[in-house]
């Protein structure tokens, strides 16, 4: 399928031609359509939904039990972790201490 990431856009203010920047924020890259005569700007949809995804669970606490299996124990990821990070059953995973007091999940993709 392609991707309206393709298409020259004109601007719909002035009519000018969009030249077509990617902006950074907290990590996220945001390709974006911008008039070069007005300085209008558009995100491309796909990226801006996912950064807005972003600024709703970035500020999150989510509290989870620790639960014994076996020699181990597991802690659940909540829905919104899943979703937000479109992690399918399976995939893998990795712990990594920041510090003594905190461990961060790694993700793969
Ligand atoms: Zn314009």
């Amino acid at each position: 399928m392609r991707d309206i990431w393709e298409e020259n856009l004109l601007c719909t203010s002035c009519n000018s031609k969009t030249e077509k920047i990617v902006l950074s924020k907290d990590n996220f890259n945001i390709r974006t359509w911008k008039c070069k005569s007005c300085k209008k700007s558009w995100p491309h949809p796909l990226d801006y939904k996912k950064f807005e995804g972003w600024k709703e669970i970035k500020d999150q606490r989510f509290n989870v039990k620790i639960r014994e299996v076996g020699n181990s124990a597991v802690v659940s990821l909540p829905r919104e972790i899943l979703s937000f990070k479109e992690i399918k059953m399976g995939e893998e995973a990795a712990w990594k201490f920041r510090n003594s007091e905190e461990l961060i999940l790694e993700f793969r993709n």
